[in-house]
């Protein structure tokens, strides 16, 4: 599934290719990934014009002119490419399609169809359930480990919580806790002052880091432009099983955390 640096790299690419766009007309194949219901999805988006893409958590987000918004949330498959003005067959397993003004389209495409859209009007306070954001400013050390006080769950579970930080998933929540050298299963509100700091710092650049390198592709994960992404090249732990760790050399082991599976050193992450 995509995560922060993933949807990150997607939405800028979607920025390059359809900001300022005018959306002519829609196409809904497969009603129940949209909503409002379809009807009203088609009319309310028809010749609106897409003012800038973004993204929060793993939503990328279309701010439209008419103050809408289309939040898209990708899930395990789901993908937005760009076709080229003239393309009559729409990429395979498409679900909707935007049709712009230029000729040009986008494909919301997804194998699994778990991927979702949804407009949503200028008030609607869709992202009030979604964490803070680990990058922006209000990502701070004194709201992070306000949030961890307190917290018996696992500080992976923690991590992967979306409502508290938004945007990590299974790989970043790995490598961030090995930078920092904290046990997966250490009760949150258990670290020290500082073990927070060192995971508040990990987070981000580990985040950083993977957005500098066009983010991680270890399933079919390709951005907007179908480029696959760099940081499965210089991952420490996620998905190593076996390998030496690059701190100690050691083994590195796959335990599970809250059915998630957990790659991990035993011997540097002890606190
Ligand atoms: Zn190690």
């Amino acid at each position: 599934m995509p995560e922060l640096p993933e949807v990150e790299t997607i939405a800028r690419g979607l920025a390059n290719a359809v900001d300022g766009k005018t959306i002519d007309s829609v196409t809904v194949l497969l009603p129940r990934v949209v909503s409002p219901e379809p009807k009203r999805f088609v009319a309310d988006l028809t010749g609106d014009r897409i003012a800038a893409v973004g993204r929060r958590g793993k939503f990328v987000v279309f701010s439209l002119a008419s103050g809408r918004q289309l939040v898209v949330h990708l899930r395990m498959t789901g993908r937005l490419i760009v076709q080229r003005a003239g393309a009559t067959v729409p990429e395979p397993y498409t679900n909707v399609l935007l049709h712009f003004s230029d000729g040009t389209r986008l494909c919301f495409a997804d194998v699994r169809t778990f991927g979702r859209m949804r407009l949503v009007g200028p008030e609607e306070p869709w992202a009030a359930e979604v964490g803070l954001e680990p990058l922006s400013g209000e990502f701070s050390l004194e709201r992070f480990s306000g949030l961890l006080a307190g917290r018996t769950t696992p500080v992976k579970v923690f991590l992967l919580d979306q409502r508290r930080v938004a945007g990590i998933g299974n790989i970043y929540a790995c490598e961030a806790l090995w930078e920092a050298r904290i046990r997966p299963t250490r009760p949150a509100g258990t670290l020290s002052m500082q073990a927070r700091r060192r995971l508040h710092h990990s987070i981000r650049d580990v985040l950083r880091r993977a957005i500098e390198m066009r983010g991680t592709s270890v399933d079919d994960y390709v951005d907007a432009e179908g480029l696959r992404g760099g940081f499965q090249n210089v991952l420490s732990v996620y998905g190593r099983h076996g390998k030496e760790c690059p701190r100690c050399a050691r083994p590195i082991v796959r335990t599970v955390v809250a059915q998630r599976g957990t790659w991990w050193c035993r011997d540097c992450q002890k606190r």
